[in-house]
């Protein structure tokens, strides 16, 4: 069994604020064409994002496109299950196209370079990375995300987008998921 924690590990105004800067590091360095997000656990991270993207990029937001793939490795187990499934891709433009791949969280960072092989395969010209959430001590794979929100510790999260078993997505905040005997 699963409890959440007492208290948020990330209130919704830090997250507000937090996106809105990583909104501004992204535009100041990177002009992407697509925004390519991962659902189901980046979808409010990703509308949030876009948002912030469009102010921080003035006109330049008018072109920028955005995809949705859909990722899974992990079932509804709180450990990775290491296989990565992609559905969604072939309907996308990825030939030549500078592409912000969006996650919820980097883990293990397994999805992550996956994602990246995937769409350098596809034929991407350029791809970099951003993640909300980015648990560096539990890396089993060579990836470094190139924007992330938050390094966090070794815990479970929900919240924000982040489920566990579909539950818990659509909290304002992060919590964390504590194990109960
Ligand atoms: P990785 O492939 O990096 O091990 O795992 C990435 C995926 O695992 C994320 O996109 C997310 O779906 C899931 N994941 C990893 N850590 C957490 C966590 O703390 N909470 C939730 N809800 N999902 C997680
Ligand atoms: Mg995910």
């Amino acid at each position: 069994m699963y409890k959440m924690s007492a208290k948020p590990l990330i209130e919704a105004n830090e997250i507000r604020k937090r996106v809105a800067t990583l909104a501004r590091e992204i535009a100041d360095v990177y002009d992407y064409d697509i925004l390519l997000s991962a659902l189901t656990g980046a979808y409010m991270f990703t509308a949030d994002l876009s948002r912030e993207l469009a102010v921080a990029q003035g006109e330049k937001a008018y072109q920028k496109t955005i995809a949705f793939i859909k990722a899974s490795s992990y079932g509804n187990s709180t450990t990775s299950s290491g296989q990565l499934q992609v559905r969604g891709l072939e309907k996308i433009d990825i030939k030549g196209k500078k592409i912000l791949m969006v996650d919820d969280i980097a883990d293990t960072g397994t999805t992550l370079l996956g994602l990246v092989n995937l769409l350098k395969e596809s034929g991407a010209q350029e791809v970099r990375t951003c993640v909300l959430l980015n648990k560096q001590e539990r890396r089993e794979v060579e990836i470094t995300a190139d924007f992330v929100g938050f390094e966090i510790a070794n815990e479970f999260v929900v919240g924000y987008g982040l489920d566990y078993a579909e539950n818990y997505r659509s909290l304002p905040e992060i919590w964390t998921l504590q194990e109960t005997d």
